[in-house]
């Protein structure tokens, strides 16, 4: 597979990059560590006349602690973050989700940037030009009809980033540059839950910083992917939990957040509620991942039967909470 032709904007600053951004809109695309964009590119799903690296721009890098939060750069490789000791102590969920994914070739070189802005994607999609082209387009190609799902109205495509769920735990925020403003918002709001388009980044802005507030008091997290094998595979269901509490056990906030489980991450608030204010017995703990279950909207379109990723929705919800529990009575 051969790549299209594209002329390379290489900025070495930030305020370049945003006004390339804003001079190509439309018709530039991002790469960051490379490992999803140049493989969209080959198999024509993506064919941007530009492409912006990003790899010249020094300051869009690193991992630091400002004011009650941990600012990474978007630029910061997942490598960087699973080494870092300041995550691992203060996010451990976000530390596992790093290591889960792939395998170390692409945490080298993938950024946490990249990884929360990956495309959704579905086995009818994610295929080469001559595989579609013998095939009428689906709404995911610029079509009126889904493959997946005979009738269906929409694309049911899957989010399948791992650090995304993990950072919406902690309830962390993504700051967007364009040449002439920018905005923070949460990065559960940097999606769309449509798999057509599943992210509301505009066409000239830059993910620049992914922002973790330090929560306060006791506290402590989990994540917990599936997987066929244990090396270079995307979740084909996952589970986020973040925990605060006292070292009995008791529960003062919870927030789970699904991953694979549709075109987005999924926040089950009502089930986390379930678990607050009470120290959890392996009941309640069953009963809240079992609840997980009518918020996950799957279909057959993972290499795995939707029924399967289904009934593991619960089992590594369950997992998690246990994890992140445990971890929670541990003496700091
Ligand atoms: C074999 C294989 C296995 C994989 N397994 C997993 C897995 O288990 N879990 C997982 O989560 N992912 C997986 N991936 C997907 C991918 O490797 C990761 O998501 C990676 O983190 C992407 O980061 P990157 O820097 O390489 O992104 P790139 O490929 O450079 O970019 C990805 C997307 O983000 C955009 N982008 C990047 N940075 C910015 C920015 N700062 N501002 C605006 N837009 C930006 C790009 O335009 C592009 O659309 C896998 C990929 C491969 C090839
Ligand atoms: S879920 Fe349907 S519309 Fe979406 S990519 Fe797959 S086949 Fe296409």
């Amino acid at each position: 597979m051969r790549l299209p032709p594209f002329e390379v904007l290489e900025p070495v600053t930030l305020k370049n990059a945003l006004s390339m951004l804003e001079k190509h809109k439309g018709k530039v695309k991002v790469i960051a560590g490379g490992t999803e964009i140049v493989g969209l590119m080959k198999l024509g799903l993506s064919v941007p006349p530009y492409i912006l690296s990003l790899r010249k721009i020094k300051n869009l890098h690193g991992i630091k602690k400002s004011e009650g939060q941990i600012i990474i750069r978007s630029n910061t490789t997942l490598r960087e973050i699973i080494e870092s000791s300041l995550i691992n102590d203060l996010f451990k969920g976000i530390s596992q989700a790093a290591n889960s994914v792939a395998a170390p070739p692409i945490q080298n070189r993938a950024t946490i940037g990249g990884n929360i802005l990956q495309n959704s994607r579905c086995m009818y999609y994610n295929q080469s030009e001559l595989f579609r082209d013998g095939l009428k387009p689906c709404y995911k190609a610029g079509g009126d009809m889904c493959r997946a799902v005979k009738g269906g109205n929409r694309c049911f495509s899957v989010y399948q980033g791992d650090m995304a769920p993990a950072l919406i735990s902690f309830n962390a925020k993504a700051k967007l540059e364009k040449s002439a403003s920018s905005r923070t918002i949460l990065i559960s709001d940097l999606f769309t839950g449509k798999g057509e388009n599943p992210h509301s980044i505009g066409e000239n802005e830059l993910l620049t910083d992914i922002i973790i507030p330090i929560p306060k008091g006791q506290y402590s997290s989990a994540y917990e992917k599936l997987r066929i094998r244990k090396s270079l595979e995307y979740p084909l269901m996952s589970s986020a939990v973040f925990v605060s509490g006292n070292m009995n056990g008791e529960v003062i906030d919870a927030r789970i957040v699904l991953g694979a489980a549709g075109s987005s991450p999924k926040i089950i608030d009502k089930v986390s509620k379930a678990l607050k204010g009470k120290k959890p017995s392996n009941k309640d703990i069953e009963e809240a991942s079992e609840a997980v279950l009518q918020f996950v909207e799957v279909v057959d379109n993972l290499p795995v039967p939707a029924s399967y990723r289904r009934k593991m929705a619960i089992i590594y919800t369950k997992r998690a909470i246990q994890k992140a529990l445990k971890d929670l009575r541990k003496d700091r």
